[in-house]
């Protein structure tokens, strides 16, 4: 009985793999017939309930038969390795061009913020960081914002709803907001450069934007003046802009500096002579800078009048837009590849 049944199997399984196309449909025929749980192979194990004549005869038919299947399964796969390419959407086409990585490549606000940070590198300056959103503290108290401040207010800054104990938080107004978290864990003497993203609670329009990019630099020792901010930034700009470069100084006002100035530098276009760009001034406004308070190296626990040290931030993003000559501030943020493949 057990014979005419082992029999029975070995031309179901020879029919069946006739049929078989792929490798899938061979691994599956193998689990069916010769798989340790097949009905094939439990035949074989109940050999030994069997009278010792039929045991016999069993035992050596049945290997016999499953030598044969393992022999058919071997030449089956050949056979279909060998059919696989014999499709025409299989053959390989040596001659086709590749077909692309789609690897990306560097905004141009991050292009612009390495090759800064390679210049002022190269002068001595270190990179250094600070968190997004960020507390009141670091933001204004510390920078020496009178609590009434109008930057405060809600036209300038995206206050987060939910306070944390007592203290309020928002995304960063600006990269200042680093200077005290920087001098708590430094002593000077240090230079350092922060370049980061800020927000600003405004309308947008071709030069206004919600989210740019800023940078500050920020030099703190024994007798740093405003002669060393101004031959630090001309070399910056001379270097930056691969022309010689002046800068301007005029009179202003932030919480966190005193004296303070605005800055201006000459002309890119017209080289000081007077052009559109520079409404005939021969000058571009680019930033502002200022000796460091007081009161703001008190709030990092420096003593009043042992140090002094100049910052002065501006815009990493009209930078950008100066340098590759973008006339809506808008593009840069706006993720909008057309644009960004430009670069
Ligand atoms: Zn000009």
């Amino acid at each position: 009985m057990t014979l005419d049944r082992l029999e029975a199997i070995k031309k179901e399984a020879l029919e069946a793999l006739v049929q078989i196309k792929d490798e899938a449909g061979l691994r599956a025929w193998e689990n069916t017939y010769l798989g340790r749980k097949g009905e094939f192979n439990t035949l074989l194990r109940g050999v030994k309930e069997l009278s010792p004549e039929e045991r016999k005869a069993v035992g050596s038919t049945g290997n016999a038969i499953k030598q044969e299947l393992i022999q058919a399964a071997e030449s089956a796969k050949s056979r279909i390795s060998a059919a696989v390419p014999t499709t025409a959407n299989d053959v390989i086409d040596v001659t086709l061009p590749g077909a692309g990585t789609g690897a990306g490549h560097l905004h141009p606000i991050t292009r612009i913020e390495h090759e800064i940070e390679d210049i002022f590198v190269s002068m001595g300056f270190s990179v250094a960081d600070g968190p997004e959103i960020e507390s009141e503290w670091y933001n204004f108290d510390a920078l020496n914002f009178p609590p009434d401040h109008p930057a405060r207010d809600m036209q300038d800054a995206f206050w987060l709803g939910e306070t944390w104990g007592k203290k309020k938080y928002l995304p960063r107004t600006h990269t200042s907001s680093v200077q005290v978290r920087y001098m708590e864990r430094h002593k000077p003497p240090f230079q350092i450069i922060i370049p980061g993203c800020i927000f600003r609670n405004e309308a947008t329009d071709a030069s206004h934007e919600h989210t740019f990019h800023q940078f500050e630099c920020l030099v703190v020792g024994d007798q740093v003046s405003v002669a060393n901010f101004k031959s630090v930034a001309e070399t910056f700009f001379t270097a930056f802009f691969k022309k010689a470069t002046s800068v301007r100084l005029r009179p202003s006002f932030f919480p966190f500096t005193e004296p303070s100035f605005e800055f201006d530098i000459s002309c890119q276009l017209c080289g000081g002579k007077g052009c559109p760009v520079c409404k005939g001034t021969g000058w571009l406004e680019i930033g502002g800078a200022g000796m460091v308070h007081q009161n703001v190296f008190e709030a990092a626990g420096y003593k009043r009048n042992q140090y002094q040290g100049f910052a002065w931030g501006f815009g990493l993003t009209r930078l950008a837009m100066m340098k590759y000559k973008i006339s809506d501030i808008r593009l840069l943020m706006s993720g909008d590849l057309r644009f960004i493949r430009q670069f």
